[in-house]
């Protein structure tokens, strides 16, 4: 084996894990809604999204075909996985080839496997959009330019992302839409104006994608503020009544253990 759990940390809803590679990096994964594993495709990761403790460490190496799957291996008889998310630390598109290779073995043992990715960079989202995922998120959190300039240390332009995935599509099933979404991680003054959300609305509608509207997980030393219970539901609502299909972040992904953003490279010490 190319890893091993060196410490595995519970709350009421999601389990952690914290896996140790052959060269001495920590990275995690997280077992939530009793069925799924979300793992890591990097130690650390450039991607350097704001809000995101899984890249404030920097960003060390990909993480090999074979660390990507023991994750799952080392679990498999224990837990009962029935799918496997590729969103925890890491930007899968940047570890493209055994990111691929990974979504092809986890196919062939009959799980379903689902991506986040921000979309960069935008030669190997082209091939991320392709693979036979039961559903890719793409994470654009702003849709103004000057949103996405502050949210985003390395990001491609929106416009083209999307493209990326209209040409896919135009070449593919009509029932291949459905599994393409946009993941919004809403937080308090820097992305939760009425211009960025009515600009999402609108980019949903035209392409007739769901929304995945997030709440920002806390993560200690951040200088960011989730959005409150009543901003969160009236930007859900205003989505509504604009037509769009939007889902929300579910107790699991707010969990202070394992939630959206929190895992992190080298964690020692337990989650109180
Ligand atoms: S949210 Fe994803 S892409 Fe952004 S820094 Fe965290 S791990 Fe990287």
């Amino acid at each position: 084996m190319t890893m091993r759990i060196v410490k595995e940390l519970r709350s009421p809803l999601n389990r952690l894990f914290i896996y140790e590679t052959e060269d001495n990096h920590r990275v995690e994964s997280v077992f939530y809604k009793g069925e799924r594993l979300c793992i890591s495709t990097q130690v650390g990761c450039p991607i350097g999204c704001i809000f995101c403790a899984s890249g404030s460490k920097g960003f060390f190496r990909n993480l090999t075909f074979d660390e990507i799957v023991t994750q799952y291996e080392l679990l498999k008889d224990s837990l009962p996985i029935k799918g496997i998310a590729i969103a925890g630390i890491g930007e899968p598109a940047l570890n493209i080839d055994n990111v691929e290779k990974a979504v092809d073995y986890f196919r062939k043992k009959g799980l379903k496997v689902t991506i986040s990715t921000t979309g960069y960079p935008i030669e190997n989202f082209k091939k991320l959009i392709k693979l036979s995922h039961n559903g890719l998120t793409l994470s654009v959190h702003g849709i103004l330019h000057e949103t996405r300039e502050k949210i985003f240390k390395k990001k491609e332009k929106l416009e083209e992302l999307i493209d990326a995935i209209e040409e896919h599509l135009s070449k593919s099933s009509s029932s291949r839409r459905k599994k393409f979404q946009l993941g919004y991680l809403l937080i308090k003054n820097l992305n939760d104006d009425l211009e960025n959300l009515k600009l999402l609305g609108e980019l949903a509608k035209k392409h007739r994608f769901t929304v995945m509207l997030m709440m920002y997980n806390r993560v200690d030393g951040f200088d960011l503020e989730p959005v409150s219970r009543e901003k969160y539901e009236k930007a859900f609502l205003f989505l509504r009544e604009m037509g769009i299909r939007v889902t929300l972040s579910n107790r699991f992904r707010t969990d202070k253990l394992g939630g959206c953003g929190t895992l992190t490279i080298g964690r020692k010490e337990v989650v109180e």
